[in-house]
């Protein structure tokens, strides 16, 4: 058996760009060719599965593919319902945010979901929740447009997806319960075929080096000498500055891996407490 790993991704979709990004940051580059499910990479010995989100959980779950990219509402919704699937999550990617959410009409004097008619495209989460709050209700599982159900008549509220509720908005409905949130995150089969997991390993590890890389900043600025221990406690998520001499008496510069966002309030801060040339870089990979 080959050691070459498979990833299954979403062919188009709302996970499509960033899991073709995040693929992309970590040196797996590839084209698409008209209707064809398998792309191969140009770069690295990897083949891409182009699929619907749906398939993912199931293919990653048989072994077809080692890696996927999918929602946490696909994964819960078919582990839920289906004990074949049995793939895991193992990173969180940080893209895709969203969570599933109960809405009703805006006009709806709706107060508890206690004998209601639920329209919902995750019967089973719906139904698992219910069951853990011992509410009785009727799910009705619809595939699409869930948001019309209340206006048709077919239900009393819904349980959907939702990022910014401007589709909630549009819709005339208001959210009031949220059911779970959820996120893209990388999946893999529960056991990894042994040849492959030294290739499983390092591939994660670029997407972690990816992912952590996002969200850090490289700080540089200058200050008096005196004053490193200040700024250096100012500086958000940093482990451990280089403190370099400058040419000039007393000053020194501060070099500083932030690991957390480094806002313009912080610049403002580091600069009232005697920071000058404050530069924020991104950072686009981190190998630990
Ligand atoms: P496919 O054709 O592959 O089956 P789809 O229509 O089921 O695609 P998309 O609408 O592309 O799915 O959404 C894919 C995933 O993106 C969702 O399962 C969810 O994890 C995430 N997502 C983020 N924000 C939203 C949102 N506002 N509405 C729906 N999904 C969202
Ligand atoms: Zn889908």
């Amino acid at each position: 058996m080959s050691s070459k790993i498979t990833i299954a991704i979403q062919r188009k979709g709302r996970l499509y760009e960033d899991s073709k990004n995040l693929l992309a940051q970590s040196g797996i580059n590839f084209s698409m060719s008209g209707e064809r499910l398998l792309a191969r990479s140009s770069t690295m010995d990897i083949d891409i599965l182009l699929v619907r989100d749906d398939d993912i959980p199931s293919l990653v779950s048989k072994g077809v593919a080692d890696l996927g990219i999918v929602g946490q509402n696909v994964l819960a919704e078919q582990t839920a319902t289906n004990k074949k699937i049995t793939a895991k999550s193992i990173l969180d990617l940080g893209f895709s945010k969203c969570k599933l959410a109960f809405a009703k009409p805006l006009n709806s004097k709706l107060r508890s979901l206690k004998n209601k008619r639920i329209a919902t495209s995750y019967p089973a989460l719906v139904k698992e929740y219910l069951k853990m709050n011992s509410i009785s209700a009727e799910v009705i599982k619809i595939n699409g447009s869930v948001e019309l159900t209340p206006y048709i008549g077919i239900a009393d509220c819904i349980c959907d997806l939702v990022s910014s509720g401007v589709t909630l908005e549009a819709n005339n409905l208001i959210e009031f319960k949220t059911l779970m949130t959820s996120q893209a995150v990388l999946i893999s089969p529960v056991e990894l075929k042994k040849v492959k997991q030294t290739n499983v390993i390092n591939l994660v590890k670029r997407f972690e080096g990816v992912i952590n890389a996002s969200d850090s900043k490289y700080v540089m600025l200058n200050v008096d000498s005196g004053a490193v221990d200040k700024i250096c406690n100012l500086l958000p998520g940093a482990d451990s500055p280089t403190i370099i001499p400058l040419q000039k008496d007393n000053k020194v510069a501060i070099h500083a891996l932030c690991k957390e966002p480094v806002f313009w309030e912080t610049m403002e801060k580091l600069k009232s407490n005697g920071a000058s040339s404050i530069l924020v870089l991104p950072v686009e990979k981190i190998l630990n």
